[in-house]
């Protein structure tokens, strides 16, 4: 478990042009904030000091992830990722080392990203009973985020689907200078998205002619969903010996996908 998260992973393949449905603002924003890592000094000279701590939060399958990595190849950065329970241990001050680690190997191995998936089993907020374990490793967070030069090559990505768990000291400005909401997205969103999965595959008319249609009917569904959807209706077209989608492949894969939603939406009822 430390060598897994204390290892860089491969430099991740992701652009930002991998990512769909980021509202204008908001790459711009991030363009802006890239601008700034890519070049500390000359923004030091202009009174901006780079940020350290990033916070992405949204429902699940957004693109969370997705845009981390997309950051990291941006910088050119190494990727450090590790999911928040992975520092969740029983005994005292283990999960306060592994953090302590994970930084360490990220700062000798600048530039880097570190991505902490699920952030608020780490930095939840802390319960007057709360356990000493959980206390200590964030304390180590906030030890490491504070510890950090902003121009020491360390850019630290959180991310959430609840981010009004998160403890206010994790929060504060100097360790996350920036927030991002990553919301499902919307109708132009979803056929960025799908023009994503379509990227390289072959389409009969009938599916081409029906995508616009497609981003429209999938309201509510996350880019997650919509990548399974392309990757149901594929499995599909190769068990029936194709090497290219019709409609009819979309139509199942929607059922299933709409099925499946369903039931987990019941399940959590
Ligand atoms: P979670 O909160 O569950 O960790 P997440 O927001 O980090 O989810 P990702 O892991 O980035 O979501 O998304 C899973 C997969 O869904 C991606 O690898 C990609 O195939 C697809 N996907 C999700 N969102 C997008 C998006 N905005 N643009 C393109 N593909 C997306």
């Amino acid at each position: 478990m430390k060598n897994s998260i204390s290892k860089p992973l491969p430099l991740p393949s992701i652009t930002l042009k991998d990512v769909g449905g980021l509202q204008d603002e908001m790459r711009e924003e991030i363009l802006q904030t890239l601008s700034i890592l890519k070049d500390p000094d000359r923004s030091e000279r202009m009174g901006i000091k780079p940020p350290k701590g990033i916070l992405l939060y949204g429902p699940p399958g957004t693109g969370k992830t997705l845009l981390a990595q997309a950051i990291a190849h941006e910088l050119n950065a190494n990727f450090f990722s590790a999911s928040g329970s992975a520092f969740n241990e029983m005994f005292i001050g283990v999960g306060a080392s592994r953090v302590r680690s994970l930084f360490q190997n990220a700062r000798k191995q600048g530039p880097a990203v570190i991505f902490i998936d699920e952030v608020d089993a780490l930095a939840g907020k802390r319960k007057p009973n709360g356990g000493e374990e959980g206390e200590k490793t964030l304390t180590e967070l906030l030890v490491q985020l504070d510890g950090g030069h902003s121009n020491d090559g360390i850019l630290f990505i959180a991310a959430t689907n609840r981010k009004d768990m998160l403890d206010d000291a994790f929060l504060r400005p100097g360790r996350i200078d920036f927030t991002f909401q990553v919301p499902l997205p919307d109708t132009k969103g979803r056929k960025e998205i799908i023009d994503i999965n379509v990227k390289g595959k072959n389409l009969s008319e009938e599916v081409l002619a029906s995508l616009d249609e497609l981003a429209e009917s999938t309201s509510g569904f996350s880019g997650a969903e919509l990548a399974s959807l392309f990757a149901t209706a594929s499995r599909l077209a190769l068990r029936k010996g194709r090497d290219y989608l019709i409609k009819s492949d979309l139509d199942y894969a929607l059922d299933r996908t709409i099925l499946g939603s369903t039931t987990r939406a019941l399940q959590d009822a």
